[in-house]
C-alpha cells in the first residue's frame, strides 16, 4: 500500500524503536513478559476530550513510574479535597 505524498503515517511502533515495550515516561525497557508471571508492569491510562472526539489510550510504565504517577495522583487528590 502506497502512502500518498506529504502525509507522513506511523504507528505506535515508533514509539518502541525495535518492537520493545518501553516505559512511556522514562523509555526504560519493560522486557518480555514472563511466562511465570513475576513481571510487574504498569499501565497509565490517559483520557482526553477534543471537541465532541474522546481518546482513551494505555501508555506502558516501568513500576517505578507507575508508583510514582500513583503517588502524586493520590497527593493531588487530597490537596483538592483539602480545598474543598
Ligand atoms: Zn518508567
Amino acid at each position: 500500500m502506497s502512502v500518498p505524498k506529504g502525509f507522513v503515517s506511523a504507528t505506535h511502533s515508533v514509539l518502541f524503536e525495535d518492537g520493545e515495550d518501553r516505559c512511556s515516561v522514562c523509555t526504560e525497557p519493560l522486557g518480555a513478559e514472563g511466562d511465570d508471571g513475576t513481571e510487574v508492569r504498569g499501565r497509565g491510562l490517559l483520557v482526553w476530550a477534543r471537541g465532541e472526539e474522546r481518546r482513551y489510550e494505555e501508555p506502558h510504565l516501568c513500576p517505578s513510574c507507575a508508583s510514582a504517577i500513583g503517588v502524586s495522583a493520590l497527593q493531588r487528590w487530597e490537596i483538592e479535597e483539602d480545598e474543598g
